[in-house]
């Protein structure tokens, strides 16, 4: 349920609404807008059927929402959130680059590709320190090490930092190095990191499982905001699909679909949905082209020898063609890169 206030609501009335709403042992989620404030309500909302809530100074309107997420929903919120990471805004008119590594391999390599990505117009630096492998025997990230190399690229380029945490005792440790929380396709239905990452004050990139359905990517980001964290991003990777032409199938109905049902920006990631540099370029222009807030990309400045994923990596001069070839693409789309 939603409890929409009127523009001239001062705070005693709205402080008053949400007092009434604890003591009906409910949630209320208060998200401050531009024009009005507004009061989710979670929790066993029959209650406000025998509480008319509408009666109370300062409310305009109490309306259900129907859909099964709610905070994440268009009708909690109709304007677009735009997170600040630290200075860098995702999902207002320009549009966001992350790149870099799939893994942190060690700092020289993190800081020539971060000084090139940076040049050529990225404001994020990804890397992984933790690494989800499909098998054990695989490089499994360099850890705590990695995490300290891309603080200190951060340090040297002024970059902001998103990197993965893959499990809930790690949370305290990576929050401490990254700007944005990374949760991996294969977590997305890790319900108790989906609930640490809510408690963390740093923002949340939320990638899309490889068979998740976009109601419950939504969902999944339901977890975060239901935990108080409001910083959340949705990552479309790509789906698994019967073609296996491509690594994964980047889907990118996705992208304007969850726009008009979710207010939280949207983020994609060709290199992961593709897995072959020569479609990065390509799918990263359909993104934006769709209504893409930012991009995800894997940089490598020697992709043969890449501990992880080089075979979707570009090479930093490829990178910095896309990025030039992204000016008209954005400007089609009025937004800006
Ligand atoms: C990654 O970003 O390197 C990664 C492992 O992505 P995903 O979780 O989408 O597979
Ligand atoms: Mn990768």
């Amino acid at each position: 349920m939603i409890i929409v206030l009127r523009p001239d609501a001062t705070k005693k009335q709205i402080d008053h609404i949400i007092d009434k709403v604890k003591k009906l042992g409910l949630k209320p989620m208060v998200s401050r807008g531009v024009e009005r404030t507004i009061i989710g309500v979670i929790g066993e909302e029959d209650i406000l059927r025998v509480q008319p809530l509408e009666a109370f100074a300062g409310v305009e309107k109490v309306m259900p929402i129907l859909k099964p997420y709610k905070l994440v929903s268009r009708e909690f919120k109709s304007e677009d959130s735009v997170i600040n990471v630290d200075g860098v805004k995702i999902g207002g008119k320009k549009l966001t680059v992350m790149a870099g590594p799939c893994s942190v391999e060690n700092f020289e390599m993190l800081l020539d590709i971060g000084k090139k990505v940076k040049k050529a117009g990225a404001s994020i630096l990804r890397g992984g320190a933790f690494k989800p492998r499909s098998s054990p025997y695989s490089f499994q990230g360099l850890g705590e090490k990695g995490l300290k190399f891309l603080k200190d690229v951060k340090k040297e380029t002024g970059l902001k930092i998103i990197t993965e945490v893959m499990d809930t005792r790690d949370v305290g440790m990576v929050e401490k190095y990254a700007d944005i929380l990374q949760v991996g396709a294969r977590n997305m239905q890790n319900f108790n990191l989906l609930k640490e990452v809510g408690l963390s004050k740093k923002p949340v990139l939320l990638k899309r499982g490889m068979s998740a359905t976009v109601k419950e990517f939504l969902m999944s980001a339901e977890y975060i905001l239901a935990a108080g964290n409001f910083n959340c991003i949705l990552c479309e990777r790509g789906i698994r699909t019967f073609e296996d032409a491509t690594r994964f199938t980047l889907d990118l109905n996705a992208v304007p679909l969850i726009k008009q049902l979710s207010h939280l920006p949207v983020i994609v990631d060709p290199s992961h949905g593709t897995g072959k540099w020569d479609l990065v370029s390509p799918m990263a222009k359909a993104a934006i082209a769709a209504g893409a807030d930012g991009l995800i990309i894997e940089v490598h400045s020697n992709p043969e020898e890449a501990y992880s994923d080089g075979e979707q990596s570009l090479v930093p001069h490829r990178f910095e063609a896309m990025m030039k070839e992204m000016h008209s693409i954005a400007k089609a789309v009025n937004r800006e890169i």
